[in-house]
């Protein structure tokens, strides 16, 4: 029974999901959206080594097709810290926030004090309609600063 790594309960919310979305349920796209699950906030250089050790063949430009896709159906999240390569979450539609460590680049999730997008109203919003306000913290993570 427990001869894979995936449990079967979460591959078969991925396959429902992914059917929701239109896409095939895939063994590469199930790899990737594990890989991600279980390392939030990974480079899409580290999802593609998480999936080879399920998928040895895997090429790391099939790993970023299928992350881009996924972002699209909105089942992963992507976002990009400062100085930093973009990074996947399967923690969606939460609006939540990021804090970024200036002196480790350590990234923590921070609930959305509002909890619901935009949770900062502009001062003027040029006759936009405002979605989405991308908040980001930075600051130095306790380990930092214990190093002074
Ligand atoms: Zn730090
Ligand atoms: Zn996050
Ligand atoms: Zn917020």
């Amino acid at each position: 029974m427990a001869s894979t790594a995936a449990p079967g309960s979460s591959t078969d919310r991925w396959s429902a999901e992914l059917r929701a979305h239109g896409r095939r349920v895939t063994k590469q796209r199930l790899a990737v959206l594990d890989a991600v699950e279980h390392s939030p906030h990974a480079v899409a250089d580290d999802v593609a080594a998480a999936v080879r050790t399920q998928l040895p063949g895997i090429s790391l430009q099939s790993v970023y097709v299928i992350l881009s896709d996924l972002t699209d159906t909105g089942m992963i999240r992507r976002f990009e810290p400062p100085n930093s390569p973009a990074r996947y979450e399967t923690r969606v539609n939460d609006n939540h926030h990021h804090a970024v460590c200036t002196g480790c680049g350590k990234i923590e999730d921070v609930d959305c004090a509002v909890g619901h997008s935009p949770c900062l109203t502009p001062s003027d919003s040029h006759g936009m309609s405002i979605q989405i306000a991308e908040v980001l913290y930075r600051g130095l993570c306790a380990d930092c600063a214990a190093k002074g």
